[in-house]
């Protein structure tokens, strides 16, 4: 109970430091079976996928080195078996990270737009377009979504339990990340397009809940209305400020994130169609 009291303690202490203060060890995590077999790893606002199969465990991306030894440790508990494989979704860092103590003994796949070497580790089997693999009882198909959020973006589904993981393009219930990042929407949403138009029933998304296919074309509706808001402001000479008040997008309010991004989804949904000439 001591122990138990002084760790509060601690953990007080450091929230009252503020958040620059937590190491990563005191990291926000969870484990949970989303399928059977499938299990969903979370590091603070990240989360992971790991496959059990029965020859081996196969795990996406790292996140960070810390979460990828985290990650070791609790595939160690799932199996005996090594990690055979590590998928990268994409080679964005913070996704991507760490991945060194993951690929020790595991064919590392990525996209062939990935860079050389992932934050140290080289990629052992690239491919373009579709790769499917099988071991033991599960079957893994990857696709790549093509140009828009990066440029080595890929979707993991895993059957028989027809599970996406899918990362950044969408996530179920939850509006995109800030301004988008200077993406070019138009592909980010074609994006989200080859995500429906992938066989799958659980949607296992890199940020937020799980949710369900439905949910990636809700995604992509939010991203096509907003678009088309944006434009016809911008058409009628408003500015971001006056975008911000009429652009209220207000169907999603029960989405996570809507209040603190949608001014910001706004910023970069004008952002981008006055770069590329659609505003005029
Ligand atoms: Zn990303």
């Amino acid at each position: 109970m001591k122990a138990l009291f002084s760790s509060i303690a601690v953990a007080t202490l450091l929230l009252a430091q503020g958040p620059s203060a937590l190491a990563q060890s005191d990291a926000k995590r969870s484990v949970t079976e989303i399928a059977p077999d499938v299990y969903r790893l979370q590091n603070n606002f990240h989360y992971s996928m790991v496959v059990i199969t029965g020859e081996g465990a196969v795990v996406t991306d790292p996140i960070n080195a810390d979460a990828a030894a985290w990650i070791k440790t609790e595939v160690a508990k799932l199996t005996d078996k090594p990690v055979s494989h590590l998928i990268y979704s994409h080679s964005h860092g913070d996704h991507a990270s760490g991945g060194a103590v993951l690929a020790t003994d595991a064919t590392v796949i990525a996209q062939a737009n990935a860079p050389d070497q992932i934050d140290g580790v080289t990629p052992t089997l690239r491919f373009e377009d579709t790769h499917e693999f099988t071991q033991g009882d599960k079957t893994f198909e990857l696709t790549w979504l093509g140009p828009g959020h990066g440029e080595d973006l890929i979707a993991v589904v895993v059957r028989p339990a027809n599970v996406a993981f899918i990362t950044d393009a969408a996530a179920p219930k939850r509006l995109p990340w800030r301004n988008m990042g200077g993406a070019n929407i138009d592909q980010w949403i074609d994006q989200v397009r080859k995500v429906e138009s992938l066989d799958f029933e659980i949607f296992a998304p890199a940020h937020g809940n799980v949710g369900v296919k439905a949910d990636a074309t809700d995604a992509r509706v939010y991203m096509e209305q907003l678009r088309s808001a944006v434009l016809a402001g911008l058409k009628e000479g408003k500015s971001i400020d006056q975008l911000k008040q009429t652009v209220t997008m207000s169907d999603y309010k029960d989405w996570s994130n809507y209040l603190n991004w949608l001014p910001l989804n706004i910023e970069g949904m004008a952002g981008f169609l006055v770069a590329s000439g659609q505003a005029n």
